[in-house]
C-alpha cells in the first residue's frame, strides 16, 4: 500500500495539501474524506475544488448531499452523507452514476453508505491533534497510488 501522513498545523496548511492534491487528481478518482466533524474534511475539499479553478463559493454539502462542480474539463462531485439514516439511502437517491471515469469524486462521511458507495482510490483521514489536525493518506489503487506519489515527490 501507498501511504503518506501530513502533519497540518493550521488551515492554511490543510488547504496547501487541497491545493497539492488538485494538480495530483485524474478524472475516475474516488477520494473517502474521514475523520470526527472539524476535522478540516469541508477544508481540504474546499481548497482543491478552488484550486482546479472554480471561484464561486464551495458550500458543504452535508444538507444538500452533493454539491457538483464542473471545472478544470471535468466533473466534480462533492459528496456528505452525514445525514444518510440507511446506506441504502445512496441508491435510493441514484449516485452510483455519479462514480464513473470522467469524474472526480470526494465522499465525506463514507461510512454512512458503507456497501453502497464504490471502494475508493484513495483514503483521507484527518484527525485533530490539539489545535492542529493530522492527515493519513492511503491508495488503495494504481489511480490512488499515483495521486500519492505525486504528492509526495
Ligand atoms: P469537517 O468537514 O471535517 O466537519 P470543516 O472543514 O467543516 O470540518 O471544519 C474544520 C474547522 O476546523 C474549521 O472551522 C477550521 O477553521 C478549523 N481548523 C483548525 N485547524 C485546522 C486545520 N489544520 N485544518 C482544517 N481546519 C482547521
Ligand atoms: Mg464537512
Amino acid at each position: 500500500d501507498v501511504t503518506a501522513v501530513f502533519d497540518l498545523p493550521d488551515e492554511a496548511a490543510t488547504q496547501l495539501l487541497g491545493e497539492n492534491l488538485a494538480v495530483a487528481i485524474a478524472p475516475g478518482l474516488v477520494i473517502f474524506l474521514e475523520g470526527d466533524l472539524g476535522a478540516g474534511k469541508t477544508t481540504l475539499a474546499r481548497a482543491l475544488i478552488r484550486a482546479l479553478g472554480h471561484t464561486g463559493p464551495v458550500k458543504s454539502p452535508t444538507y444538500a448531499l452533493v454539491e457538483v462542480y464542473v471545472v478544470s474539463s471535468l466533473y466534480l462531485y462533492h459528496f456528505d452523507f452525514y445525514r444518510f439514516e440507511s446506506p441504502e439511502e445512496f441508491l435510493d437517491a441514484g449516485f452510483g452514476e455519479y462514480f464513473n471515469d470522467a469524474s472526480v469524486c470526494l465522499v465525506e462521511w463514507p461510512d454512512k453508505a458503507a456497501g453502497c458507495v464504490p471502494s475508493p482510490d484513495l483514503r483521507i483521514h484527518l484527525q485533530h491533534a490539539g489545535s492542529a489536525r493530522v492527515a493519513a493518506l492511503a491508495a488503495s489503487s494504481e489511480r490512488g497510488a499515483s495521486c500519492v506519489r505525486t504528492l509526495t515527490s
